[in-house]
């Protein structure tokens, strides 16, 4: 019988997850090593829109569209699998508007132009689509395929499914690669030298440093996001909301979410004064939210690779490392992990995959 491949995965947020959970459905051994921050850490500050709105180039756009239907594919599997796990993703849709109706116009006609669902929709359609909005803007787009997905519960949803087939989770923080040559044969934690056919680096910001242990580099241009986080509540808000100035969500568990910039912003200086404005504009966007409070907030780097993209593939001129890293990760995570599973454990290069390679740069 074939030994089956021996796998370590560095990282336990949401990629990392979605790729040991791949790995050992499909008879891989698999280690996932975290140091401590089982669930990630751009993980629990996301966002977690999963979408491929307009702005994205056609080739990116289509890999995020393939990433949404993938996590229906992914939900299925996990929810009819022995274990039953469900995953907690809400999929009622984005509700998206701007200042000026024109930039929603154009945008939604690019979009719909590639077959994405989205349309243009009046007054009273905005309202149904939710209810608690104070004013529903008059033009607004409505993405029906998008979703969102509590990131943290998600991540760990997909570590207990890897556990459930056979993966190892453990709470170490990796000093060091193991590196033989043009090898990597393993890792070196507090406890000692984890040996591995291929090492995968899901570190998020950690990937780069991880990377050039082996002497590769691995370009980035990360950016911090804030994100305010209130008390849990009723249901005010049922999907993605995207208005001028704020975006906002209600995860499952009742708690809301406000951001106000998708990358590219300073940290803000004054955190509660940053965390109050974002709790004023929910307020004044939705009814029923006289009694919304903070209770707290999250600033984590975006892992974002130099030119936007993510960055996924066998480091090249190094045997045994395999590369993750990228911003979208939630939107990508379900496809990322079913493809870098496909790579790693079968024969050939996943051509949807090329335009994502190191060797870009
Ligand atoms: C404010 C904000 C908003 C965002 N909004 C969205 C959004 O709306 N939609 C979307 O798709 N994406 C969004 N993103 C991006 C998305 O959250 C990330 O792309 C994704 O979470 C990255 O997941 P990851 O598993 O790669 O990294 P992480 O979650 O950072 O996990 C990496 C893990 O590696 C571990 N690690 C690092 N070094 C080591 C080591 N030496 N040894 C052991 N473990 C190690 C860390 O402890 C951590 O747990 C947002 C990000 C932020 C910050």
């Amino acid at each position: 019988m074939k030994t089956p491949m021996k796998t370590i995965v560095i990282g336990g947020g949401i990629i990392g997850a979605s790729i040991a959970y791949h790995l050992a459905v499909r008879g891989a051994g698999v280690t996932v090593l975290d140091g401590g921050n089982r669930g990630g850490i751009a993980t629990p500050a996301s966002f977690a829109w999963i979408n491929s709105a307009p702005g994205n180039d056609r080739i990116y756009h289509e890999l995020r569209l393939k990433a949404i239907l993938d996590w229906h594919r992914l939900q299925q599997d996990l929810e009819t699998g022995d274990e039953g796990h469900d995953l907690p993703i809400n999929w009622h849709g984005s509700l998206w508007w701007e200042d000026d109706p024109s930039d929603v116009e154009s945008g939604t006609a690019t979009a719909a132009a590639r077959g994405y669902p989205i349309r243009l929709i009046d007054q009273d359609t905005a309202q149904a689509q939710e209810p608690y909005l104070r004013t529903a803007p008059k033009v607004s787009a409505l993405s029906s395929i998008e979703g969102s997905l509590s990131p943290v519960e998600t991540a760990l949803v997909l570590l207990d499914a890897a556990v459930a087939n056979g993966a190892q989770v453990l709470e170490e923080t990796v000093e060091s690669l193991i590196v033989d040559g043009t090898n990597v044969t393993g890792v070196r934690t507090e406890s000692g030298d984890k040996m591995a056919d291929c090492v995968i680096l899901a570190a998020g910001i950690a990937t780069a440093e991880l990377a050039a242990q082996a002497g590769v580099i691995v370009p980035m241009d990360n950016s911090p996001g804030f994100l305010m986080q209130t008390a849990v509540t009723t249901p005010l808000i049922r999907g993605v909301t995207l208005s001028p100035g704020i975006h906002v969500r209600q995860n499952a568990d009742g708690r809301i979410v406000a951001g106000r910039d998708f990358g590219g912003g300073p940290a803000p200086d004054d955190h509660v004064a940053e965390a109050q404005m974002l709790l004023a504009g929910t307020k004044a966007l939705f009814s029923d939210s006289d009694g919304l409070e903070v209770e707290t907030w999250t600033l984590a780097q975006r892992p974002t690779p130099a030119d936007g993209h993510p960055i996924i593939g066998p480091a090249e001129g190094v045997s045994g490392l395999y590369i993750t890293v990228m911003h979208s990760g939630v939107t990508l995570a379900a496809l990322v992990g079913r493809l870098t599973a496909e790579e790693i454990l079968d024969t050939g290069p996943v051509d949807v995959l090329e335009p994502y390679r190191l060797s870009r740069f």
